[in-house]
C-alpha cells in the first residue's frame, strides 16, 4: 500500500502541512506538498474535519495568480490525490475548467447576466438531409494538461465517454472526447440535442460530423447500444457504421447562444460534473452523513461534488477592496463585501481617512462642528458624531500650527482660536497650557512666529 492511500481521507484529501511553488530549469513548475505521515494523521484525528468546510470549487474557480493557487493548495492539499508534487499546468487546467462551469452556472441561476461571448461554448444546428431530422450541438473545449503526464486526465474516465439525458421532449447526449494538440490534451465536450426520437442514420450523421475518428464513433455507438428506449428503430453498431460510409449529408449552421439554450447548457454542466466524479463510491464507515456517506479518490472530485450539490445557488462575489472573487454559494443574510479580514480593515481605514479629510476640509471652509457632524456621520447619534468630528480635528497638524500662531501673535489670528473654543474643539484651559508649553520651548515658539508671519 502506498503512503498516499494510507493517509487519504474519504474526501480524497492528502493531509499536508503546507504547499510551495517550485520551479527548476529543466522540470515543469510544480506545487510541492509536505504530506503528513500516517502517524501524524492518526494523532491529528478530528482536527482536519473542521478546516475542510470552507473550500469549494467556486474558490478554486476565481484563482488568477500563482500565489493564490499556492495559498489554496496550502489549505486543500493535492487536488489529484496521487502525488505530493503536482504540475502547475494541471492546476491551471483545473482552475480554468472550474471557472468556465462556475461562470456558466451563475448565468443559468440568474446570479449574473447572460453573456454568451464570455463563454467558451459554440452552438450549431444541423439537419440530416436524408431524413430531415434536426439537432443542435453545443461544443466546449478545454486544455487538461500535458499529454505525457497529465494528472488531471488521469482522474477522468477513459475517453471517449458518453452520457445520456432524457429531456421532456427529445434527448440530449453528451459526448466527451480528447485529442492531443501540440503536446496538450484537449478535452472536447459535445452536447447533441435531438428534439424527437432519432434514427440510426441521424446518429451516424451526427457522429460522423463531430468526431472525425472512426474508432471514436464506434465507441460512442457501442455506448448507445442496449439503450433501446432511446432509439426509434432497430439498429446495430455495424448497421450504423455501414451508414457512415454513405457520408450522410448534413446542413450545418452556426448560431448565437441565447436564453432558450439554458436547459441544454445545464446538461453540459451536468456532463462536465459527471466527468469529475469517477471513482466515487459509497463508504458508510469512513465517510460521514454530511457527505452522503460517499468517498472520493481525489479532492478535486470532492470539490465538483460540492458544486453539484448546490448548483442552484452558485454565486461569486467580488471584493470591494481588491477585486478578488469569492464564493457566495448558499450565502444568506448580510451581503459579504470583502475577500478577507485584511481587505475589510484596509477598506475601513481608507474610509476613515476619507472621512477625516472631509471633516477637516469642511471645518477649514467655516462649517460648524454640528453641521459637519450631521453631514459626515449621518448614521451616528449627535453626541457620537460630534465626538468623531472633534477627534478628527484634534489630530490635525494645520490646526495646531494655527493655534500656536494665534497664541504667539495675538492678532487677527485669534479669531480662529476663539472659534475653536466656541465650538468646543478645545478649551480655554488647553490654550493656557499650550501657551505655557510655548514659553518653555522657545524653539517651537519661534517656529510658530515664523508660521504666523506667513511662512506657511
Ligand atoms: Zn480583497
Amino acid at each position: 500500500m502506498r503512503i498516499h492511500d494510507q493517509i487519504k481521507t474519504s474526501q480524497g484529501r492528502l493531509p499536508s502541512r503546507g504547499a510551495r511553488y517550485v520551479t527548476y530549469d529543466n522540470t515543469p513548475a510544480s506545487i510541492v506538498f509536505e504530506l503528513l505521515t500516517p502517524q501524524q494523521v492518526a494523532s491529528r484525528e478530528g482536527e482536519d474535519a473542521r478546516s475542510d468546510a470552507t473550500l469549494g470549487l467556486e474558490d478554486l474557480s476565481v484563482i488568477k495568480l500563482i500565489s493564490e493557487a499556492v495559498a489554496f493548495a496550502g489549505t486543500s492539499g493535492p487536488l489529484f490525490g496521487r502525488s505530493d508534487c503536482e504540475s502547475i499546468v494541471d492546476w491551471q487546467s483545473a482552475i480554468a475548467l472550474a471557472h468556465e462551469m462556475v461562470s456558466l452556472q451563475e448565468m443559468l441561476n440568474g446570479a449574473k447576466p447572460f453573456v454568451p461571448a464570455a463563454l467558451n461554448i459554440e452552438k450549431m444546428t444541423a439537419c440530416v438531409s436524408g431524413t430531415g431530422a434536426e439537432f443542435s450541438v453545443y461544443t466546449a473545449s478545454f486544455d487538461i494538461g500535458c499529454s505525457d503526464e497529465s494528472a488531471y486526465a488521469a482522474i477522468m474516465p477513459t475517453l471517449p465517454w458518453l452520457k445520456k439525458f432524457r429531456q421532456q421532449q427529445g434527448f440530449d447526449y453528451s459526448f466527451m472526447s480528447a485529442e492531443v494538440d501540440e503536446g496538450h490534451i484537449i478535452l472536447s465536450a459535445f452536447l447533441l440535442s435531438f428534439e424527437r426520437e432519432i434514427s440510426a442514420l441521424d446518429f451516424a450523421a451526427a457522429f460522423s460530423y463531430f468526431a472525425n475518428d472512426a474508432a471514436v464513433v464506434e465507441q460512442a455507438l457501442h455506448g448507445l447500444v442496449g439503450d433501446a428506449t432511446l432509439i426509434s428503430q432497430d439498429w446495430t453498431v455495424e448497421g450504423v457504421l455501414g451508414l457512415l460510409s454513405t457520408e450522410p449529408n448534413l446542413l450545418v449552421n452556426e448560431l448565437p447562444l441565447d436564453e432558450t439554450d439554458y436547459p441544454h447548457l445545464q446538461k453540459l454542466v451536468y456532463a462536465i460534473i459527471s466527468l469529475h466524479l469517477q471513482g466515487v463510491r459509497i463508504d458508510v464507515f469512513s465517510s460521514t452523513e454530511g457527505d452522503d456517506f460517499m468517498a472520493f479518490d481525489c479532492f478535486l472530485s470532492y470539490l465538483w461534488y460540492g458544486f453539484a450539490r448546490k448548483l442552484g445557488q452558485v454565486k461569486i462575489g467580488y471584493c470591494e477592496q481588491c477585486g478578488r472573487g469569492f464564493s457566495l454559494t448558499g450565502h444568506r443574510g448580510i451581503k459579504r463585501r470583502f475577500c478577507s479580514a485584511e481587505c475589510k480593515t484596509k477598506a475601513k481605514n481608507a474610509r476613515s481617512k476619507e472621512q477625516r479629510d472631509e471633516v477637516r476640509r469642511r471645518f477649514a471652509e467655516g462649517e460648524s462642528v454640528a453641521h459637519i457632524a450631521k453631514a459626515c456621520f449621518p448614521g451616528e447619534s449627535a453626541r457620537e458624531a460630534r465626538c468623531r468630528v472633534v477627534s478628527s480635528l484634534k489630530g490635525w497638524k494645520t490646526l495646531q500650527h494655527e493655534l500656536d500662531a494665534a497664541i504667539v501673535v495675538r492678532g487677527d489670528q485669534r479669531a480662529f482660536m476663539y472659534r475653536l473654543i466656541d465650538e468646543g474643539v478645545i478649551t480655554a484651559a488647553d490654550v493656557a497650557s499650550r501657551a505655557q508649553y510655548l514659553k518653555d520651548n522657545p524653539r517651537t515658539a519661534k517656529a510658530a512666529l515664523k508660521y504666523a508671519q506667513g511662512d506657511r
